[in-house]
C-alpha cells in the first residue's frame, strides 16, 4: 500500500522517488501485496460456498499482474481474444476463464474453444447461433450463460452504468427465459448459468443484491423447466475510494451479503471484480516540468498526460495528487495539473489546492491501478509509460517504457 514514511511516499516500504528516478516518468507502480490482499478478501469471504473469483482482465491486463493472480488461483473474465492470449501467456487456466462481451467474432470464439475456455457469457441469440456453429464444426460443446439485463439502476457515472433496459448490454431479463428455451435447439451448446453485470464503481451494492434476486428467480424457473443451470455469475462493479469522501463497502461485507442470498439455491457463484482488485493497488508517477500562471489560473505542467491516464478527461474522475516528498512548510495554491498533449481536455486534476511543488519534483496520482495503463494510447506519438511491480520489499520493471521505434513498429512509409 501507499503511505508516507519520514515524509516520503512509499509502496510497501519501497521509496517511490527512487523508482521514479531509476525507471523514469511517467511510470505506473503497483503493489503486489495490495492486489493479492483484495483477491484473497473475495476468495475467503465466500467461505464454503462453491465459488470462483474471475478477475476482470480489462481493468489491468499487465502480464505480471495476471500471473500473480493466476498463481493465487484466480479465474479470469475476458472480453476479447487478445485478453485470452494474455491470460494464457501469464499461466492462467483456460477452464477457469469466462468469455464476456457484446460482440465476439468467429475467430475469437474458435480461439476460445480451441484453448478450452470454461464458459461463454453471451448477450444475443445471433451470437449463440455463431458459437453453436463454430463448436459444431470443431466437434465440441460450448457452455454458456446469457448475460441478462435485470433493469436495475447501479447509480454510478452514466458511461459505466450497464444494467438499465436501454443499455446495449445483456438480454432483457423478461425476454431471456424464452431465449434459453429456443437455445435448446442448438446441439452444440449447453446452458449452464445466468450472468449479469450492472455497472462499475458501485458504492452502494443494494442494486447488485436486487439484480441477484431477479437472476435467482429466473434460474429457478429455468431449472423447473429442466435446464441444467448450475451457476450464477453476478459480474463485477464494486467501487473503490478515489478520495476520502468515498465510502466503498468492504469486500468481505459485500460478499457475505451476496452469499447469504445464494446459499439456499445450491448454485455455484461467480463474480468478476476488476477495479476493486487493482484500483487502489496502483499509482501513476509523474514529474513536474513547469509552473505557469495565466491571469485567472495557475497550471502545473507534468510529464504524464491524458494518453497515459484518460479517466479525468473521460469521466471527470478524481485522482488524489500526492507529492512524493511531503513538505508541510510549502505555500499552497489552487492549480490545474495538466499534461503536454495538445487538447484542452488534457488534464489530470482541476482546481486542486496543492503545495507549491517545483519543476523537477515528483507527484503520484492515486488509485490509478484500474482503467489506467489499459486505456493508455500513443496519442501525440507519446510512448506509453513503464510499469513497475513492488513485491517482497523490492521492485522491478514489468513493462519497459515504449521507445520511438515501438511507435512506428508495423508501419510502412
Ligand atoms: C467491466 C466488467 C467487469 C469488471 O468491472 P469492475 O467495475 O472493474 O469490477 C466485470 N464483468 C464484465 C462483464 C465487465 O464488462
Amino acid at each position: 500500500m501507499f503511505r508516507y514514511q519520514n515524509n516520503r511516499l512509499d509502496c510497501d516500504g519501497v521509496d517511490l522517488e527512487q523508482i521514479a528516478r531509476e525507471a523514469g516518468t511517467p511510470c505506473y507502480v503497483y503493489s503486489a501485496r495490495a492486489i493479492l490482499d483484495a483477491y484473497r478478501d473475495y476468495d475467503a469471504a465466500f467461505g464454503s460456498l462453491p465459488h470462483m473469483v474471475c478477475y476482470a482482465v480489462k481493468a489491468n491486463s499487465t502480464l505480471a499482474i495476471l500471473s500473480l493472480l493466476a498463481r493465487a488461483g484466480s479465474g479470469f473474465d475476458i472480453v476479447s481474444g487478445g485478453e485470452l492470449h494474455r491470460v494464457l501467456a501469464a499461466g492462467g487456466d483456460p477452464s477457469r476463464v469466462v468469455f464476456s462481451g457484446v460482440g465476439k467474432t468467429a475467430t475469437e470464439i474458435e480461439f476460445a474453444l480451441e484453448k478450452g475456455v470454461g464458459n461463454f457469457n453471451s448477450e444475443s441469440e445471433g451470437e449463440l447461433a455463431l458459437i453453436d456453429e463454430v463448436a459444431g464444426r470443431m466437434g465440441k460443446v460450448a457452455h454458456f450463460s446469457l448475460r441478462v439485463n435485470p433493469d436495475v439502476d447501479a447509480v454510478t457515472h452514466p458511461y459505466i452504468s450497464t444494467g438499465l433496459r436501454d443499455h446495449k448490454f445483456g438480454i432483457d431479463i423478461e425476454v431471456a427465459e424464452a431465449v434459453y428455451h429456443r437455445a435448446r435447439g442448438f446441439k452444440h451448446l449447453r446452458a449452464s448459468g445466468v450472468s449479469c453485470h450492472i455497472g462499475s464503481q458501485i458504492l452502494d451494492y443494494a442494486p447488485i443484491l436486487e439484480a441477484a434476486g431477479k437472476v435467482l428467480a429466473l434460474v429457478s424457473r429455468l431449472q423447473s423447466a429442466g435446464l441444467p443451470i448450475d451457476h450464477v455469475d453476478l459480474g463485477g462493479g464494486l467501487g473503490i475510494a478515489y478520495q476520502a469522501a468515498d465510502q466503498p463497502p468492504a469486500i468481505q461485507k459485500f460478499i457475505a451479503d451476496l452469499s447469504a442470498r445464494i446459499e439456499e439455491s445450491g448454485l455455484r457463484v461467480m463474480v468478476e471484480p476488476g477495479r476493486s482488485i487493482v484500483g487502489n493497488a496502483g499509482v501513476l508517477l509523474t514529474r513536474v516540468l513547469y509552473r505557469k500562471k495565466s491571469p485567472s489560473k495557475e497550471f502545473v505542467i507534468v510529464d504524464a498526460a491524458m494518453n497515459d491516464l484518460i479517466r479525468p478527461s473521460l469521466y471527470e474522475a478524481h485522482h488524489e495528487i500526492m507529492p512524493l516528498r511531503h513538505a508541510p512548510e510549502l505555500n499552497r495554491s489552487v492549480v490545474d495539473v495538466v499534461g503536454p498533449v495538445c487538447e484542452s481536455g488534457d488534464f489530470l486534476a482541476l482546481d486542486r489546492d496543492l503545495p507549491d511543488i517545483q519543476p523537477g519534483e515528483y507527484i503520484a496520482l492515486g488509485s490509478a491501478g484500474a482503467y489506467g495503463f489499459v486505456m493508455a494510447s500513443n496519442y501525440n506519438s507519446r510512448p506509453r509509460p513503464a510499469e513497475v511491480l513492488v513485491e517482497n520489499g523490492t521492485w522491478r520493471i514489468v513493462r519497459r517504457r515504449e521507445t520511438y521505434d515501438d511507435l512506428i513498429r508495423g508501419e510502412s512509409a
